[in-house]
Formats: C-alpha cells, sequence, structure tokens
C-alpha cells in the first residue's frame, strides 16, 4: 500500500496497529471509506477498539488509549461507569422495547426537567439531529413562519436543514450542499457568530421562525460564545418575538449539570439535547416552553398537531442509561471535575508548545479543549483567553489533512486518541492522564519534526 501520512509515524504505525490495519481492510469492503462516521476516518486506517473502562480504551492488540472522543462527548462520567452499566444490565433482560409508556421514561424526562431550566416539558427522540430537525418544526408550527436562522460554523446534525454552514471554508457565503436542495437553503438564514447587530438586522429582513445556536459557540466552543453574547441573543429575540433554541446537546449536562443555560442563567425557549443525555446509549430529546411543545399535543390551541413517531423514542435500555448517568451528574461532581482537568490539559499544552517552540496554541472552555496548529498570536492568559479575536475564519478553517492525519497518528503512538484536534474529557480522566497526555504531545511533535511536517 502507497505511503499516505507520513514516512516515520506511518511506518511506526502500522507497526503498533497491526490487528487494526487487518480489521480496516475487511471493513473497507463493508462500508464507504472502512467507517460508518465520517469522523472515524483516519489515514491510513483508523484504530479499532475492542474494549473500553474510565477514561481507557484499548485495540484488540491490548494497546491502550487515553480516549478524548469520550462517545462523541456522551461519557462525561467515562467509559462504562458502574451506574450505568448496572443499570443497562439489570434492565436488559426485563425487556429492551415494549412499545408502549413506562415508567423508566418518566423517570428519565423528570431528570431532564430537574437540571434543565427551559424544560418544562420533554419529548424524546433518538439522537441529536432527531432533536434539532424536531426543534425547527415545532418553531415553524408554533410561529406560523417558515425560515430558520442558523450561525455559521454551529453544526446540529446531518439533516437538511441545519447541515449547510456547519463547516469551513465559510468566507465564499455559498451554502450549496451535495443533495440539499436549493428549496431547502431558501429557507435558512445564515449569521456570523457573536454579532448581535447582524442578527437583528438578519431577524427583521427574514422575519424567521427561530434562532438556533451552539450554547458555546460553534463546533462546541471552536469558536466561542459567551455570556454577554449568549444573553444579548436572549434579549433581542424575545424583544421580536422569535424562537429562541439552544442545541445543548453537547453542552447539555456537560458545561454544568444544568448545561450552558444553566452556567449562564438564561431560559432559551426550546433546548435539544443527546449524548450525555442517554448515558452513552443513543438518545435525544427536544424540551422547552409547554406553550410550544404543545404543539406535539392532539388538540392543541395551534390548530396543527406536530406529528410524532419515532420506534426507539423513549426506549427502556436509554432510559435507565440516560436517567442513571443524570442521577449523577446532578450531584455536580461530574462537571467539577472534568471542568477542572480540562483546564489543567490547556495549560500543561501552551507551557509544552512554548517549551518546544512549536506554533500552536490550546484553547476551550469547561471540558472541552481545542488545538490549533499555525498559531502566530499572544500566547494564552488563562481560560478568557480566546486566540485570533475570535475571528471564525481563522479558528475554524481547514487545516492540512495530511497534517491532520499524521498528529492524530503520532499521539496514538504515544497512546492518546484526541479528538482531531480537540479533545473531550470526562469526570473519569485523571491528572496523571494528562501528563501522559502531555508527554504523548511532546513525543508527537518531535516525530512531526522529523517527518518534515511542522517547523
Ligand atoms: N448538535 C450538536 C451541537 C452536536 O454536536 C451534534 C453531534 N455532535 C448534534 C447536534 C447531532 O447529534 P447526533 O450525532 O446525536 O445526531
Amino acid at each position: 500500500m502507497s505511503q499516505v501520512v507520513a514516512g516515520g509515524i506511518e511506518a511506526a504505525y502500522r507497526e503498533k496497529f497491526r490487528s487494526s490495519a487487518q480489521l480496516y481492510e475487511r471493513g473497507c469492503r463493508v462500508f464507504p471509506n472502512g467507517v460508518t462516521h465520517d469522523g472515524r476516518y483516519l489515514r491510513p486506517f483508523p484504530v479499532y477498539i475492542d474494549r473500553s473502562e474510565g477514561s481507557k480504551k484499548y485495540d484488540p492488540d491490548g494497546n491502550e488509549i487515553i480516549d478524548y472522543w469520550m462517545g462523541h462527548g456522551s461519557l462525561l462520567l467515562g467509559h462504562s461507569h458502574p451506574a450505568v452499566v448496572e443499570a443497562v444490565v439489570r434492565q436488559a433482560p426485563r425487556g429492551t422495547h415494549w412499545g408502549a409508556n413506562h415508567e423508566l421514561e418518566i423517570r428519565w424526562g423528570e431528570w431532564v426537567r430537574k437540571l434543565i431550566r427551559s424544560a418544562e416539558r420533554v419529548r424524546f427522540v433518538n439522537s441529536g439531529t432527531e432533536a434539532t430537525l424536531m426543534a425547527l418544526r415545532l418553531s415553524r408550527i408554533v410561529s406560523g413562519r417558515r425560515k430558520v436562522l442558523k450561525f455559521a460554523g454551529h453544526f446540529h446534525g446531518w439533516h437538511d436543514w441545519l447541515m449547510p454552514a456547519a463547516d469551513a471554508p465559510y468566507d465564499t457565503g455559498n451554502w450549496r450542499m451535495p443533495g440539499v436542495t436549493e428549496g431547502v437553503l431558501s429557507d435558512l438564514v445564515v449569521v456570523p457568530p457573536n454579532d448581535l447587530e447582524a442578527t437583528s438586522r438578519a431577524i427583521d429582513e427574514h422575519q424567521p421562525a427561530c434562532v438556533i445556536l451552539e450554547a458555546t459557540g460553534g463546533h462546541w466552543g471552536m469558536v466561542p460564545m459567551r455570556g454577554d453574547f449568549l444573553r444579548g441573543l436572549r434579549k433581542l429575540t424575545e424583544e421580536k418575538g422569535v424562537i429562541l433554541i439552544f442545541d445543548e446537546v453537547i453542552t447539555g449536562f456537560r458545561v454544568s449539570p444544568g448545561g450552558s443555560q444553566g452556567y449562564y442563567e438564561i431560559t432559551p425557549d426550546l433546548t435539544t439535547m443527546a449524548k450525555i443525555l442517554a448515558g452513552g446509549l443513543p438518545g435525544g430529546a427536544l424540551a422547552g416552553r409547554a406553550d410550544i411543545m404543545n404543539a406535539l399535543e392532539f388538540d392543541n390551541p395551534h390548530g396543527q398537531k406536530m406529528r410524532h413517531p419515532g420506534t426507539y423514542n423513549g426506549n427502556p435500555l436509554s432510559a435507565v442509561a440516560g436517567a442513571a448517568a443524570l442521577e449523577v451528574v446532578a450531584t455536580g461532581e461530574p462537571c467539577r471535575r472534568a471542568n477542572e482537568l480540562g483546564r489543567r490539559l490547556r495549560a500543561g499544552l501552551n507551557e509544552l508548545f512554548v517549551q518546544k517552540s512549536v506554533n500552536w496554541i490550546a484553547y476551550g472552555e469547561f471540558s472541552m479543549a481545542t488545538v490549533l496548529p499555525n498559531y502566530d498570536g499572544p500566547p494564552s492568559s488563562g481560560d478568557d483567553f480566546i486566540p485570533c479575536d475570535n475571528s471564525l475564519t481563522q479558528l475554524d478553517r481547514k487545516i492540512d489533512p495530511v497534517l491532520t492525519h499524521a498528529f492524530r497518528c503520532a499521539l496514538l503512538l504515544g497512546g492518546v486518541d484526541f479528538f482531531g484536534w480537540r479533545a473531550m474529557l470526562s469526570s473519569a480522566h485523571t491528572e496523571e492522564d494528562i501528563d501522559r497526555t502531555i508527554e504523548a504531545f511532546s513525543g508527537a511533535i518531535d516525530l512531526l519534526r522529523a517527518d518534515r511536517l511542522i517547523p
């Protein structure tokens, strides 16, 4: 097979992850590119996982890997948290799908209501994508309006309505996407993040049904949105009578037990959730104002009902896993711990980057971290610091894929799996994990230099 990453890194990677190379060959005969999620694609091949526990996952060759994917952000409590495992193991023989109402879904929904300040009513779905899809349809029914306003660089799942304008480049203003029709695009209004005036003008011009945003900024804070903007947006949408949707699929139960809205004490009209919500099993939810959510009810005052089926809505396994996870989250300790470790990781990485004279910077908030390569601005002054004056096009830009793949492989050689250039922490990570991660970064920088991929 031809070399696809870089000399030294690729050779060592092929040597260390032999079983994964074999599995990838099999996988490629089944799946396009051998993967079941675009983000899991890695050249020359992805690492396959066999089991996991706490902050670690293990490949079939027995290599231990400190994990910063954490189930795409769903595992705030770490892999296989005992409370979640016990709930699932106890439930499985009692039934995985009753096609009926059950107390477990009520218990799960009650946790959501208890923790999420906007959640007067809740409806379970199966993913974040479904939750944002439902939020839009409901907003259209209740407002009688058609358009949707989103922010450039905000990701809300992969359905047609919100996938456009989720990824760089942004400076072209062309949001066409293969397979998404012009009709759908004509109902989408895209506004630059952190610009209240532009948002206000766009609301006046387009009269949208709703405004949706990622509740700490695009791609979970890669381009941060903080309290002042969020509060300003709440005030603006209230004044203009537009439904405000906080997408808390990532931030819900992570930033604080009450999500970003709990942390900033802002009450949106609707909230979308998934991931931590279901304790690492598939699940999602839309929650919000009772007088909006009642468009799901038969004979509601809007005169139109939003029809909502869904085979796996509120299924017993996700319900027990979710309720078990939320019960632990409600103590506040997992968020506090993961946030503390996030700070330690960001600070440790920035120290290392200075020490190794590499032009990278780590930034982020809460239990999320981003590493930005090719950075030439001032050093970080702590967690309030946002590089590049929070510029969308500088913080969220296409990075050379050869460097990106080599970087991940180089880190994996040091026993660390970063979420691309990013990291999601859990309460199961330890100080030792962070120290080992910084060592792995040091080794990866040396390898990238040896392969002449970074100066
Ligand atoms: N919204 C946000 C903010 C997300 O990050 C994601 C997924 N990463 C989604 C929605 C879609 O969630 P799902 O993958 O469960 O469909």
